[in-house]
């Protein structure tokens, strides 16, 4: 714990949350949060559970319907053959991510990150004792990975990979070259890969989420998160799950046993809902579409920034040049000078330089007034 950081995404949330309530102007950009509300039907199922007493401890791994419906997802939506006993659902992605870590890291080992990255990555990995060895990508290459780059960093004692896509905090969407590269790096030195799928379903301009655990090579070394906190508008609910090969799932599984215990029932029992409300999802997305644009056009119209189109999830994750400030210098000047609060880029790791990362799943009036405060701070 002494090794790890507290998460930055998190604790700006929290900051912005605070100055609200004390009566500060500030528009908060920082939470990684759908701002909408959870479908009504989802909100039906679970008070509908709640009264049927459905509120007992569930099997650790989850209850078996939403184990199946999970099973049959996975199946229709992203051609993983899984099996109810390599799905554990977990309270939120994060667990999951967490059990992961906790079980296949120890000391000595080294896990690999694509960065800029979800920084609760580097601190989970320094949880479970292991080394966090991070694989910078490039702003002006639109952060794609090559083979070439991955094998820079690794070593004998390379254990694990992570990969996050569409990615938390850059936007990019990996495409199928870098897919079959990474699952070929991966086989080839023997490691698992975690695969964070948690923005599968928000994914603009054409392009296809790929999963790697459909790879059928790499299948049973592969992790895939998920969960419904961004595809169902559901962060507060805390549901997620991981699927695997059952020979890792049991061994997660400890995990689950031993400090969560199971994921709150009735939760699973309306994510069972949940999982039917693509229309929903879908009005969600283009929604965050729309928004996408009307950031990126007011921000590239600012000279200092220059701010490329999201290919997936809801954040602008932009550069800006202007007085040589670092990431942090500039998040402070637009917090102290514009009022205006987003995470640097480098709280995501090497790659992340002269960068800003701002969610756009917030309201357009928010987001025009936040483009109006940068072009007059910028100008
Ligand atoms: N992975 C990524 C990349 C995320 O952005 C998030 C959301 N904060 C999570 C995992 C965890 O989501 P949750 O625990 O809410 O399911
Ligand atoms: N997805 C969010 C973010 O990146 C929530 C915070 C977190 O889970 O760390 O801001």
């Amino acid at each position: 714990m002494k090794r790890a950081g507290g998460s930055p995404t998190v604790a700006l949330n929290a900051k912005g949350i605070r100055m609200k309530e004390e009566g500060i102007d500030v528009l908060s950009f920082a939470a990684g949060e759908p701002d909408f509300d959870t479908p009504e039907a989802v909100k039906a199922a679970a008070a509908e559970a709640i009264r049927r007493n459905d509120t007992h401890y569930t099997s650790a791994a989850g209850t078996i319907a939403l184990r199946r419906r999970i099973v049959r997802k996975l199946w229709e939506e992203n051609g993983i053959r899984a099996s109810e006993d390599g799905i554990i659902v977990t309270p939120g992605a994060k667990p999951a991510l967490y059990a992961a870590l906790m079980s296949f890291l120890e000391e000595g080992d080294e896990c690999m990150v694509l960065t800029p990255a979800y920084p609760s990555y580097r601190s989970g990995i320094l949880m479970a004792g292991a080394e966090y060895v991070p694989v910078p990508l490039r702003f002006e290459d639109g952060f794609v990975v090559t083979r070439e780059m991955l094998e820079a960093k690794v070593t004998a004692r390379s254990k694990m990979l992570i990969v996050c896509s569409p990615c938390n905090p850059t936007g990019h969407v990996l495409t199928k070259r870098e897919v079959h590269d990474i699952a070929d790096f991966v086989l080839e030195h023997d490691m698992l890969l975690v695969s964070d799928e948690i923005y599968e379903k928000l994914i603009y301009d054409g392009r296809e989420h790929l999963s790697f655990g459909a790879i059928p090579e790499i299948s049973d070394r592969v992790v895939t998160l998920n969960g419904l906190s961004k595809s169902a508008a559901m962060t507060g609910w805390r549901i997620g799950y991981s699927a695997s090969s059952p020979e890792l799932a049991r061994v997660m599984l400890k995990m689950q046993q031993n400090t969560v215990n199971c994921t709150a029932s009735f939760t699973q029992f309306a994510a069972i809902t949940a999982f039917d409300c693509a229309a929903e999802t879908e009005r969600m997305r283009q929604s965050y579409l729309e928004r996408r644009d009307l950031i990126c056009d007011g921000l590239n119209a600012i000279p200092a920034i220059t701010c490329p189109r999201a290919e997936g999830a809801f954040y602008a994750f932009f550069r800006i040049d202007w007085r040589d400030m670092s990431a942090g210098e500039l998040a402070d000047t637009l917090l102290d000078k514009a009022g205006v609060l987003v995470v640097p880029g480098t709280a995501f790791g090497e790659g992340g330089e002269k960068c800003i990362r701002m969610s756009f799943a917030a309201d357009r009036a928010s987001l025009q007034e936040a483009v109006r405060r940068m072009r007059e701070l910028f100008a």
